[in-house]
């Protein structure tokens, strides 16, 4: 199954599969055009964050801001002709 891209609207081609919440196993797709990596339509949003921003939870801000610090570490050293990259719903 392939699905449109977000972000161009180019065919989607198939990528892999990984698990997701650890018990669901989930297509990728990455776009030829321009490299987009998305998952196949998403159906368990719902249960993903049901429970993952809890009230209680005041490591949140400080985990978005260390995958920023790792996230930008490695486009820097994987895409060094890159000059921006965009972050399509990736949360905070
Ligand atoms: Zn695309």
């Amino acid at each position: 199954m392939a699905d449109k891209c977000k972000v161009c609207g180019a065919k989607s081609v198939y990528f892999g599969d990984a698990d997701v919440l650890r018990k669901l196993r989930v297509q990728y797709f990455r776009c030829p055009r321009c490299g987009f990596m998305q998952t196949e339509t998403p159906y368990w949003l719902d249960e993903a964050y049901s429970s993952a921003i809890a009230s209680q939870d005041v490591g949140i801000m400080f985990r978005n801001l260390m995958n920023r610090e790792v996230t930008s570490a490695v486009i820097n050293l994987l895409f060094t002709s890159t000059t921006s990259c965009l972050d399509f719903g990736a949360g905070h």
